[in-house]
């Protein structure tokens, strides 16, 4: 696939200042991050601008990539075999051999500086709520520890911004360089500072509240809004709640997982609840008006005539929210018919002559034991 034009994916024009490349960039990475986008395939488009950026943000690779197009700065990885080589040829390289080696071995990783500012760590706590919770929102309050920038230093870690300097050791890169001499020529290899951590930054005079860490650990409550809908094992992003982001970055998210406890008399389906309704068999062959339990209460229900076992109604509306839409789902009653256990002489003598009516033979096995003496001595 052709790849797009870098300052296009970014929507700025090709003399565009850095400030203008990185609002660009600010704006759009904010709409397609794919933690939050909605916007389809975010993902990819999230990944394209990332790349621009990645590119047109570095003198050097912009200046490569005016003059060379994208062969000029597709040096890792698969550059190579795509053609990136093309440039080579055509553009008359001016750098010489160290140049061309950059562009293949140096590549992606020497662009993405250690000290970068980059998104906090996610949280992730479960929530329990119950069930009519689930289906119609409520709100939680939450207590989490998490890390936060220090409000002392804002989160700089040094006691004043005069005692913040560039580190010496790296240059404010927050990486070192080694040279090293391989039968292929020098290679260089690069590592994290060692004396700033990678944060490009050296502090003289740490700040005292978060000893120099620029973090603190606080509880802190947060209020979860937990729309209406929600399932069991979903979960809910709720974005800058996470732990503190690093070098300046945003925020991680705070992921709440729900758990939703189980109901004594429904069962959900998708956004329909199941229940179970006992009727008398009285009641199903003869039909009746009862009391249906639904999650906004209590509802009359008609048991038409001749009702049989495990039959199914369905009350419409009466189910689970659509989670962030509108209407609900349905609420499907199935009926048990109960069987009494115990019948006293009067029940069972009107039941006898009830079969007798309907001309059903009654299995003799099934008369009482007197009876059944009486009938062996042919008495009675
Ligand atoms: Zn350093
Ligand atoms: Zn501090």
């Amino acid at each position: 696939m052709a790849k797009r034009d870098y300052y296009e994916i970014l929507g700025v024009d090709k003399g565009a200042s850095k400030q203008e490349i990185k609002r660009a960039y600010r704006k759009l990475s904010r709409k397609y991050h794919p933690d939050v986008s909605k916007e389809e395939n975010a993902e990819e488009k999230f990944k394209e601008i990332a790349e621009a950026y990645e590119v047109l943000s570095d003198e050097d690779k912009r200046a490569r990539y005016d003059q060379f197009g994208h062969a000029g700065v597709d040096g890792n990885g698969g550059g190579f075999g795509q053609g990136g080589f093309g440039g080579f040829g055509q553009g008359g390289f001016g750098g010489g051999f160290d140049d061309i080696f950059d562009m293949f071995f140096g590549g992606g990783g020497r662009s993405r500086s250690r000290n970068a500012p980059r998104k906090g760590s996610d949280l992730r706590v479960n929530i329990a709520v119950e069930f009519e919770e689930a289906a119609f929102g409520t709100k939680k309050d939450i207590t989490i520890p998490r890390t936060e920038d220090c409000e002392t230093c804002d989160g700089k870690g040094a006691k004043s911004s005069s005692d913040v300097e560039t580190c010496a050791k790296c240059g404010g890169s927050g990486e070192i360089q080694f040279k090293q001499n391989t039968p292929f020529g020098q290679m260089v290899q690069t590592t994290t500072c060692d004396r700033c951590s990678g944060t490009g930054k050296f502090v003289k005079n740490p700040c005292p509240d978060c000893h120099g860490n620029g973090k603190v650990k606080k509880r802190r409550t947060v209020s979860i809004d937990i729309p209406a809908g929600v399932d069991d094992g979903m979960t809910l992003r709720v974005r800058g709640e996470g732990e503190a982001g690093v070098n300046g970055g945003p925020a991680g998210d705070l992921q709440v997982v729900i758990n939703v406890k189980r109901h004594k008399i429904f069962k959900r389906r998708g956004n329909d609840v199941l229940c179970e309704v006992p009727i008398s068999f009285v009641q199903a062959t003869l039909g009746d008006e009862i009391q249906v339990p639904t999650l906004d209460g209590k509802v009359k229900f008609t048991i038409p005539e001749g009702t049989q076992p495990a039959t199914t109604f369905r009350l419409k509306d009466k189910g689970i929210p659509y989670l962030r839409g509108s209407g609900r789902g349905d609420q499907h009653i199935k009926v048990k018919v109960v069987i009494p256990k115990k019948l006293d002489d009067k029940q069972k003598d009107l039941l006898k002559e009830f079969a007798e009516i309907s001309g059903e033979e009654i299995n003799p096995e099934h008369k009482g034991f007197l009876q059944k003496i009486k009938d062996a001595f042919g008495l009675d």
